[in-house]
C-alpha cells in the first residue's frame, strides 16, 4: 500500500469515485473497505484530486466515506509454474479452490493465491555464476506436467545482469530464491520461481517478430483447408447465439496443433461457463490420451459478475498465453465473447459520460480490440527458440448482425474470419461456418489451386440452386443441376464435419490432402447420366459413400474397403475427367 488516502465520495453501479490525497497513477489498484472486506478495483480516470475506480466486485453495500486504499500497482497476473491445469477467474483467482471455501464463485473481497506457495519443484539450473543474462532469457527449468518450465530474468528487470550464485538442482518452492543476479550499478536482486506482470502491457521480451506463414492445423476440413489460421495468427468466429461458437471453440481447443489452449470464458451465459467447466476437464488429449487440462487453463466470468471482471479477465488470459510462448510454446488463446468484454466497456464508459459513439460504445474500443488481438504472434526469442499466441475471439452480435460495432473492429484487425451462418447452423450443417461470406489471409494446408476450384464449384453451385428457387428443378439444364449436386456433395462430404466423432473430427492435414483429391475427381469429371433424376440417385449414392468413409479410420481396411467402392461407382457411369481437373490432380 502506499500512502494515498482516498475515501469513496460517490456510487455508480460499478464505478466508484474517490476523493484522495497523494499520488496516484492510471490503473493502479485500489481497494475499497466495505464490511470488513476490501474490494479490488482499478484506477480509471483521474481528475485534479478525484479518481474514479472500476471496482472488481459487487458494489453492493459501499457508502460515501468509506475508506480506498491505493497499491501503486497495476493489475498483474503472477507468472510462474503452476498454472497449467488451473481454472481462474479474471482476478487469477484459482476456482475449484474457491469452491470449496466458499461455494461456487467466490465471496466478495476473498482473493486467493494463483499459485500453490507450499508446492516443490524439482529445480534445474542452466545458468553459472558469471554469466550474463537479460530479461526473457532464463536460468533454469522446472518440468511442469508435459513441458520444461523456464525460470525466467522476470519481464521487468530492464539492462543486463550477472549471475551471482545459483542453486544447485533440487526441490524448491515458488517462494524459495534460486538465484542472485547482481545489476550493472552492482546492486544484487533475488529470483524466486515466479514473479508479477502487469497485464495491461504486452509482454516483449522476444528478439523479434516473424511473419506468420505456418498454418496452425484444427483438424476442422472447412478451416483447415479454406479458410486457415496461421501459427501467431488472429481469427474470430461472429455467430448468433446458439450457431456453434462455443462447440467449434471447444473442438479447436482438443485438436488444434498447438502446445497450450488457454480459453477465455468472458461473459456468457453461467450454464454456458459452468459447461465449460465440467466438460474440460473430462476431455481427453487426443494426442496422449491424458486430461486435456494438463495444458489447458481456464479463465472464466459469467455474465452475473462484475462487468469489469470481464475485461480483467481478457488481460489476464492474454498474458499467460505470452508468458508460455516465451517458453518456445505454441499457444491458443480463444475468447468467448468479446462482445461480452466490449459490453462491458460500453458500460462503464456510459458511467464515465464519455462521449459515445457507434450504439453507445467508446470511441477507443477500436483500438483496444486492435490491441488485445496485436498480442497474438509468431517471435523469435531470446535463445533463438520460436513460440507462437495465436487469438481466435468469438463474437456475439445481436441478432447476428455481423454490421454492429464490434464485429466491425474486429475484422479490421485479424487475420481470418470464421462468419457462422444462422441458416447453416438451423440446416444443423455443422460447423456452420459460412462459406461464401468467410475468408482468410493466411496459407491453407491444400494448394490454392485446388481451392479456387472447390471455391469455383461452389458459387455456381449456390448460384444454380438459387435461381431453382425461381424456375423449379424442371426449368433447369441437366448441366447446371450436376454443378448443383456437386456443390451439394461438397459441402455435405467436406464443409460439414461431425465435431462429435473422434474420427470425422480428427481430419489430419495428410487425410485432408487425401479426401479432396477424391473429391475434386468427382467435381471435376462428367458422368454418363440420362437425366436428373438418374443424377440425383447417383449423387445420393456417392454422397452417402462419402460420409461413410469420413467415419472409417485413415489406412483402415474398411477406409480401403469405401474407397473402392467410390471408385467402382465412379466407373459404373463412366467418370472422364475434364483436362483442368486432370491437371489440378497431376499438381
Ligand atoms: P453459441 O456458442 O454460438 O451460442 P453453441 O456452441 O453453444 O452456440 O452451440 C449451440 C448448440 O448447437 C450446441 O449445444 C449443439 O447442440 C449444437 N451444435 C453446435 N455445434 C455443433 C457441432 N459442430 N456438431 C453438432 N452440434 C452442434
Ligand atoms: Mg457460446
Amino acid at each position: 500500500m502506499t500512502d494515498t488516502k482516498g475515501k469513496v465520495v460517490g456510487v455508480n453501479g460499478n464505478m466508484v469515485s474517490v476523493e484522495f490525497d497523494g499520488n496516484i497513477s492510471m490503473n493502479e489498484v485500489a481497494y475499497v473497505k466495505v464490511d470488513n472486506s476490501s474490494l479490488k478495483s482499478e484506477v480509471i480516470r483521474i481528475r485534479g484530486n478525484v479518481a474514479q475506480l472500476q471496482v472488481y466486485e459487487m458494489t453492493k453495500g459501499i457508502k460515501t466515506g468509506d475508506a480506498v486504499e491505493f497499491t501503486g500497482d497495476l493489475l498483474s497476473a503472477e507468472l510462474g509454474p503452476g498454472l497449467l491445469g488451473q481454472v481462474y477467474d479474471g482476478l487469477q483467482n484459482p476456482l475449484p479452490l474457491l469452491a470449496e471455501k466458499a461455494g461456487w464463485f467466490l465471496e466478495r473481497g476473498v482473493y486467493v493465491d494463483p499459485l500453490d506457495r507450499t508446492k516443490k519443484w524439482a529445480f534445474t539450473p542452466t545458468a553459472k555464476p558469471g554469466d550474463v543474462k537479460k530479461a526473457g532469457e532464463y536460468i533454469g527449468t522446472v518440468p511442469e506436467g508435459p513441458f520444461t518450465h523456464k525460470i525466467f530474468v522476470p519481464f521487468y528487470l530492464l539492462g543486463s545482469y550477472t549471475v551471482k550464485s545459483i542453486k544447485p538442482a533440487g526441490e524448491y518452492t515458488l517462494d524459495d530464491k534460486v538465484a542472485v543476479l547482481t545489476d550493472e550499478n552492482g546492486k544484487d536482486v533475488e529470483i524466486g520461481l515466479s514473479f508479477k506482470w502487469p497485464v495491461k502491457r504486452a509482454i516483449n521480451c522476444y528478439e523479434e517478430r516473424l511473419a506468420p506463414t505456418e498454418t496452425m492445423v484444427t483438424k476442422v476440413r472447412l478451416i483447415d483447408t479454406f479458410f486457415p489460421v496461421a501459427k501467431g495468427g488472429t481469427y474470430c468466429i461472429p455467430g448468433p447465439f446458439g450457431a456453434g461458437k462455443t462447440v467449434l471453440q471447444h473442438t479447436t481447443s482438443k485438436y488444434a496443433d498447438v502446445d497450450i489452449v488457454i480459453i477465455a470464458a468472458c461473459g456468457e451465459r453461467a450454464g454456458e461457463v459452468v459447461e465449460t467447466l465440467t466438460e474440460f476437464p473430462e476431455l481427453k488429449d487426443p494426442k496422449t490420451g491424458k486430461s486435456l487440462m494438463e495444458r489447458t487453463i481456464i479463465i472464466c466470468n459469467t455474465s452475473s459478475m462484475p462487468v469489469a471482471s470481464r475485461e480483467a479477465s481478457v488481460y489476464t488470459s492474454v498474458t499467460l498465453a505470452e508468458y508460455y510462448r516465451q517458453m518456445g510454446l505454441n499457444v491458443l488463446l480463444l475468447a468467448d465473447s468479446t462482445s461480452r468484454w466490449a459490453q462491458a466497456l460500453r458500460e462503464m464508459s456510459g458511467r464515465l459520460e464519455e462521449i459515445p459513439g457507434e450504439e453507445a460504445f467508446p470511441a477507443y474500443m477500436e483500438s483496444y480490440i486492435a490491441a488485445f488481438y496485436e498480442r497474438a504472434g509468431q517471435v523469435r526469442l531470446p535463445d533463438g527458440s520460436v513460440g507462437s499466441v495465436t487469438i481466435g475471439g468469438t463474437v456475439s452480435p445481436a441478432g447476428g448482425n455481423f454490421e454492429e460495432p464490434v464485429t466491425q473492429a474486429t475484422l479490421k484487425v485479424v487475420g481470418a474470419f470464421h462468419g457462422l451462418s444462422r441458416a447453416r447452423s438451423d440446416a444443423r450443417k455443422y460447423p456452420a461456418i459460412d462459406p461464401i461470406q468467410s475468408w482468410s489471409k493466411y496459407k491453407g494446408v491444400i494448394d490454392s489451386s485446388k481451392v479456387n476450384f472447390c471455391f469455383d464449384i461452389m458459387k455456381k453451385g449456390v448460384d444454380v440452386a438459387s435461381m431453382m428457387k425461381v424456375v423449379g428443378e424442371e426449368g433447369t439444364s441437366l448441366e447446371d443441376y450436376l454443378v448443383y449436386l456437386k456443390e451439394e456433395m461438397l459441402d455435405a462430404v467436406y464443409f460439414q464435419q461431425n465435431s462429435f466423432d473422434a474420427v470425422d473430427a480428427n481430419a489430419t492435414v495428410e487425410r485432408q490432402k487425401y479426401d479432396l483429391d477424391k473429391i475434386i475427381k468427382i467435381l471435376g469429371s462428367s458422368f454418363e447420366l440420362a437425366d436428373k433424376d438418374e443424377a440425383r440417385t447417383y449423387f445420393n449414392q456417392l454422397r452417402q459413400k462419402f460420409l461413410d468413409w469420413n467415419y472409417t479410420e485413415e489406412h483402415s481396411d474398411a477406409f480401403k474397403k469405401v474407397e473402392s467402392e467410390i471408385d467402382e461407382l465412379y466407373s459404373s457411369k463412366n467418370g472422364k475427367l475434364t483436362a483442368q481437373a486432370e491437371s489440378l490432380l497431376k499438381a
